[in-house]
Parts: structure tokens; sequence; C-alpha cells
């Protein structure tokens, strides 16, 4: 029994017995792709917290991949999910019409981060979204090429994995990537790829996608969308300065090209806003949404304005896409992020933040701590001038986390990232917190 439980508990070795069966099981039969950083079997969650197979309590600040928005099994969505699955599980909004279908669209066509009508495509994970994102844009245009940026993450299937840049290991053995794919540097602004500093640059780190690329590689009028994660999740929950994005709509409306958010690990609440363009003041011309969409049901949605969607029956499509038990999910989570938890996500997180900010003045491994509402990186370097990265020790902290009874995953080669469920409350932050603070002490930095 969890609820009311508000701090982590552990009561056996790590990995418990019954864990360790389990993951023992796993290992002879599951595919060894999986990135698995420590060893967490899950049995049962309630907002924030979560419970192992062995009884084992934690925190739960990693949230199944930043897709738990509202907490694990919000008792509102569960509600919707049993009330959906007791009429009808799936019809494919391909070949039929179902009401909860449509009252998503009518979400995010009030929700989304443009003005003017929009439409909406559906389908069930961010990769297969970004996928909608590609093909959408070409045909659109009727242009080929795709721009994303280095330390990219868009997702794994062949057209998204063309666009991912987050680690060589993703793209290995895979190759060659889809052709008319270009890269260009992100504002990373911590390891600025121009050596300036954020609060007097223009943006340079784009001099090279209008100077370089779009010189050199392709021909602008040949572009059909560049594809941007508003604040970078996998590559490090990277924050770029305003002008990126200011600068990158420019450079977009002067051509012709469409700009696509991929919002999959930054939209829907997760940064105070619902979508992470928002605190840039920029237009995008799609989003790309999943993960914390449908509160952990699997859904993917594209959203783009109405006359950039205007492609025949049969264009694209698919079978599961928009099922009718994650659409209503979606629903009862959209009502929940409106009414309370993107208020919380950017209270909490403002309060976390600044908490980090104390920690980060006690242990030099510290470089940076970034983000928007409960979307938060912790960077570790090996110092602070050099900021030469803490690859190993980011691992060990993680884990030192775990032990403790916090659930954080990493992001980038050596960032901790942060993606609570939006529930979290200031005195689950304040234990998260600690617990971090604990964790880098075993450091002896
Ligand atoms: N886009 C972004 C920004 C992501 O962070 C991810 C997953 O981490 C994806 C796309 C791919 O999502 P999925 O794993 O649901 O295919």
């Amino acid at each position: 029994m969890i609820s009311g439980m508000d701090a982590p508990l552990i009561r056996t070795a790590l990995p418990g017995p019954k864990a360790k069966a389990i993951i023992e099981r796993d290992g002879k039969v599951v595919s060894p792709s999986y990135t698995r950083g420590y060893p967490f079997v899950m049995a049962r969650g309630a907002g924030a917290m979560v419970e192992d197979v062995d009884g084992n309590l934690f925190l739960d600040c990693a949230a199944g991949i930043a897709v738990n928005s509202t907490g694990h099994s919000h008792p509102a969505v569960v509600a919707a999910i049993v009330e959906q699955a007791g009429k009808f599980l799936h019809m494919s909004g391909t070949d039929f019409y179902y009401e909860p279908q449509v009252a998503l669209a009518e979400a995010f066509n009030e929700i989304a981060p443009f003005g003017g009508p929009k439409r909406s495509f559906f389908s069930n994970s961010g990769t297969e979204a970004v996928e909608a994102a590609i093909k959408l844009a070409r045909y659109s245009t009727r242009r080929y090429g795709m721009i994303a940026f280095l330390g990219s993450f868009h997702g794994r299937t062949l057209g998204s994995l063309a666009l991912t840049s987050s680690k060589a290991i993703q793209r290995k053995g895979f190759g060659p990537m889809q052709a008319g794919t270009f890269h260009t540097p992100y504002a990373t602004c911590y390891r600025c790829p121009v050596g300036l500093k954020p609060e007097s640059c223009q943006a340079e780190c784009l001099d090279f996608l209008e100077h370089q690329v779009l010189v050199h590689l392709i021909s602008p009028d040949e572009v059909a969308g560049v594809v941007v994660e508003p604040i970078q999740g996998e590559g490090g929950y990277v924050v770029p300065a305003p002008q990126f994005h200011e600068r990158l709509r420019a450079l977009t409306n002067k051509h012709g090209i469409l700009l696509i958010a991929d919002e999959v690990q930054s939209g829907m609440g997760r940064t105070g806003k619902m979508f992470g363009i928002q605190h840039f003041g920029v237009e995008p011309d799609m989003v790309a949404v999943a993960k914390g969409v449908a509160s952990g049901l699997p859904l993917g949605v594209t959203t783009s304005r109405a006359e950039v969607m205007d492609w025949p029956p049969g264009a694209h499509a698919s079978t599961f896409g928009g099922n009718p038990v994650s659409c209503a999910a979606a629903m009862a989570t959209i009502t929940l992020l409106k009414d309370s938890l993107m208020k919380n996500a950017a209270e909490v997180g403002a309060f976390m933040m600044d908490r980090l900010k104390e920690v980060q003045q006690k242990h030099a491994v510290v470089g940076d701590v970034r983000g928007r509402g409960l979307m938060i990186g912790i960077e570790l370097v090996k110092d602070r001038v050099t900021r030469q990265r803490a690859i190993a020790e980011r691992d060990k902290v993680v884990e030192a986390c775990f032990a403790r009874g916090l659930l954080v995953l990493g992001a980038g080669k050596n960032a901790i990232r942060l993606s609570p469920p939006l529930v979290l409350t200031k005195a689950q932050a304040t234990t998260a917190v600690d617990i971090i603070d604990q964790a880098l002490g075993t450091l002896g930095t």
C-alpha cells in the first residue's frame, strides 16, 4: 500500500529477491537493446511514488521517461480509461469514426501553440508522431530536405532516426540513413558551439545552418522542414537562448520552410506551459506530441496548421493510432493539466531549481543546473573551468540516488534529468533534492 507515503523506504538489498528473479528471466528472453541503468522492477505506483516487487518505495523523478504526467494511475485518468474500455476498445479511426478522437482533435485545435485552424493526425508513439511530421512536411511542400540539430532525439524508426543525433550507438549499424537530412549545431549554451555568451549572442550557432548548410549542401527551396526540440531532451535537457528560436523562425519564414516543434518530451505541461516552445514567443507550423499526452497510454499526435495538413485519403494512416482508450486518457490528462498541474509544474519546478542551485554551491562537480518547470537537467563536470564531462560520476550519482530510493535518469553524456510526474509536491521535491545532495556527496569531490 503506497498511498499516504511521502518518503522513500528501502526494505531489502537492491535488487530484492523478487526483482532479481524477474531480471534474470528478462535477461534470457527480452531484447538486450534496452538501456536499463539500474534494477528497478515496478509493482505499482500512485502519484509520484512507486513500489517495486519487493515492497521498496521510491520517489519517482523519472516518470517512465517523462510520461506519467498526471502521476501514476491518477484516479481521474483511470476512471476515464475504465469508462471508455467498458464501451469499446478499438474501432480504427482510419476506417471509422468515434467521438473520443474527434474530441481530442478539437482539444488540440484549442491548445496547439499556433493560431488559426488546425488538424491532427493520431499515432501511437513519439517516433510515429515525428514520422507523420516528416511525411506531411514533404507532402505539403513537395520538397525533400529535412534539417535537424546535433544532439537531438526524435525517435528510432528509420525516418525519425535520420533526424536523431543524440548518441552514435542509436544509429550505428542501421545506415545508410534517409538521404536529404542535414544536421546543424543546437544552442547548447553551456558549451556554446561558437564560443559566445547566451546573454549577448545573436544565435550565431545558426550561422552554420544559414551560411553553410543552406548554401553548400541544400538549396533552401528544397528544404521541407526544420525539426527542433524547444528544449533538447535526450541530448541533456538543454535550454537554448531565446534568440535561437526567434532566429530559426525568421529563417524558416524567409524560405517557406515548415518549423516543426518536437514536443514529445517538452510538451504537455512539463515545462509549466502546455508546450515548451511557448517559453520562447515563437509559433511553429506543426507540433509532434507523445509521452505525457495520455498519462502513460500509448498515443502520438501530430498537429499542424490546417492548410498544411491537406493530404488525400490513403496518404497516411495507422490502424491503432488514436486508440479510443488512449484518447479518453488524453482528454482527462488535458483537463488535469489545465486545472492545476501545469501551474504545479511551474511552481514546484522553480522551487526545485532554486534548491538545486544551492546544492550546486556545495559540489564542484555540478557544472550547470537548467530547465523549465519540471524538466530539469543537472550537468556534471570534472572541472568547472574546462567543463570536462564527468561521465562515470554521473552514472554513479544516478545509482546512488536509486540506492537511496530516488528514481532519476541520465540525459546526454553527463547530465542527470529530473522529469517527475507533474503532481510532485514541494515536500517531495525537497526529499528528491536532499537525496541528490547525498548522492553527489558519495563522489567525494
Ligand atoms: N522525440 C523526442 C523529443 C523524444 O524525447 C522521444 C523519446 O524520448 C521521441 C521523439 C521518441 O518517442 P518514442 O520513444 O515514443 O518513439
